[in-house]
């Protein structure tokens, strides 16, 4: 008989009323699970429950929050290899990014573990004589985390961490593609010591759960990474209820290559960027704008470096590029190739689908050139194995390129010259921005998100995560006079 995955509502595994297959994207044949799928009675029961739950946990004390964290953060890391294995099995990032994504998010619930003591607030007299102010902030109270499958592991530990370690519930909603790597951190977390239904694993598709979720007047908020169409209906969603929202979306995340840079480093950084992932990151080097005066040399590099890739089964060692991540977005990535050709882009490799050994969804690291700002491919998120390249004559032209776009969340320049790092990393209209770095690939002390269309709501991660989950309590206190 088939192991259904079940949900964990309440505190107790859940049956739905139907299930979903789940196979591995390096080889079909490969059925990696059968997953259930939440009611909407289901998800009602997690709601109350989570609200019931919250009120408990706020009243832990400090130390037996922080040890629940620690030990969910401790045993992801010690058990990296294995759900690593499985996170790259169901997702078809290669292994090594996949033992470190898990590493990662048990990062994120160490880091957070030890927040739940940092309690430090404000006092202040007030301007009446005898009369205390304190200020404290206080959990906001029963959150969705709707999260999506390119980090299917640490997207949604960066939003579960702080979640808890500030005191609130959690209804989660993981990506269908994904539940795998769901279901694993929620057996890890359910055998805490946590109060039945502070956290809920709520399986199903987005367009169902997802969207009866967003529209309940029970949550206090919504936490969101996906893309932007999604992330717009929520947010509208959520104003309805006046719930509050933090939104991580997609991005046009360009490298700016200048004259004086290291090109051989630049060229790492651009691949690395670019075809980390399959590309299938908010963070991916989509647009890579490149001065006039290396732009042939930097182009025959990089070009050389993509053929060079070896895409292969995630799990097999020497891959340096998994599949993409299911049917669906393989056939949108190849239409980008044929939109690219159409609008007049030259494609010097890739971007086609390839048949390996084993039955895929595979595609071979693609790079345009001759490319301009205005076409669709530098202006749409394409989630893709696809890179393209944009001329410019100077670095003030190649400055206006990086802003010249509708997202904002991260940019990156290759130069030897402080002084233009330093104008860029002043300029350049994104929330996070690095210097003879990839794009791709970030800290969790500290905050992340974008300007534009790439991110609405409060920043994530590191300290600033606290604005979102927790809000601010004014209290005003006459002790009296002594006897
Ligand atoms: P979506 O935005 O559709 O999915 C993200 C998450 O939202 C998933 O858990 C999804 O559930 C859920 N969801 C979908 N519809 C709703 C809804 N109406 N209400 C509530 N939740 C919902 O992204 P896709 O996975 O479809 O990817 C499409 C594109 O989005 C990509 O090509 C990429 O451009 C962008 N994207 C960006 C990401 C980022 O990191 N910024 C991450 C993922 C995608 P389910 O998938 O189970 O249906």
């Amino acid at each position: 008989m088939t192991d259904i995955k079940r949900n964990f509502i309440a505190g107790e595994w859940v049956a739905g009323p139907s299930e979903i297959e789940n196979r591995n994207p390096s080889d079909l044949s490969d059925l990696v699970g059968t997953f259930t799928q939440a009611s909407a009675a289901q998800l009602d029961d997690a709601l109350e429950a989570a609200a019931r739950a919250q009120a408990e946990w706020a009243g832990y004390a400090l130390e037996r929050k922080q040890a629940v964290l620690l030990a969910i953060g401790n045993e992801m890391m010690e058990r990296a290899e294995e759900l690593g294995t499985l996170l790259s099995r169901e997702e078809g990032k290669p292994l090594a990014e996949g033992k470190g994504e898990v590493f990662r998010a048990g990062q994120f619930f160490t880091y957070y573990a030890h927040e739940v003591l940092r309690q430090l607030g404000e006092n202040a007299d007030s301007v009446r004589a005898g009369v205390e102010i304190d200020v404290r902030r206080e959990p906001v109270g029963v959150v969705a985390i709707i999260s999506p499958w390119n980090f299917p592991t640490a997207t949604a530990s960066w939003k579960i961490a702080p979640a808890l370690a500030y005191g609130n519930a959690v209804l989660w909603k993981p990506a269908n593609v994904t539940p795998a790597s769901a279901v694993a951190l929620t057996e890890i977390i359910a055998k805490q010591d946590i109060p039945a239904g502070l956290f809920n694993l709520v399986m199903g598709a987005g367009s169902e759960v997802g969207q009866r979720l967003v529209e309940s007047p029970k949550l206090d908020a919504i936490s969101f990474t996906g893309s932007v169409p999604v992330g717009r209906g929520i947010a509208q969603a959520a104003v309805g209820n006046f719930t509050r929202v933090q939104m991580e979306m997609g991005s046009k995340n360009a490298l700016a290559v200048m004259d004086d840079a290291d090109l051989d480093l630049a060229v790492t950084i651009a691949l690395g960027g670019a075809f980390g992932g399959t590309g299938q990151k908010c963070t991916a080097s989509s647009r890579l704008i490149v001065h006039e005066a290396v732009h042939d040399a930097f182009v025959e590099k990089l070009v050389a470096g993509a053929k060079a890739m070896k895409v292969g089964h995630a799990l097999e060692p020497g891959t340096q590029m998994g599949p993409v991540v299911s049917e669906g977005q393989l056939t949108e990535n190849l239409s980008w190739v044929e939109k690219g050709r159409a609008e007049g882009a030259e494609l010097a490799c890739g971007g086609e689908r390839l048949s390996l050994d084993h039955d895929g969804y595979y595609m071979s690291p693609g790079v345009f050139l001759g490319t301009t700002n205005d076409m669709e491919i530098n202006r749409e998120e394409m989630f893709a194995p696809l890179t393209s390249v944009i001329k410019v004559g100077s670095y003030d032209e190649a400055l206006s390129v990086v802003n010249d776009t509708r997202f904002g969340l991260v940019s990156g320049i290759a130069t030897t010259s402080l002084a233009r790092a330093t104008h860029f990393r002043r300029n350049a209209r994104t929330g996070v921005v690095t210097v003879n770095l990839p794009t791709a690939g970030t800290d969790y002390h500290v905050p992340f998100g974008g300007r534009g269309e790439s991110s609405y709501g409060p920043r994530e991660q590191g300290i600033h995560a606290r604005d979102f989950y927790t809000v601010v309590k004014t209290a005003y206190i006459s002790a009296g006079t002594p006897d």
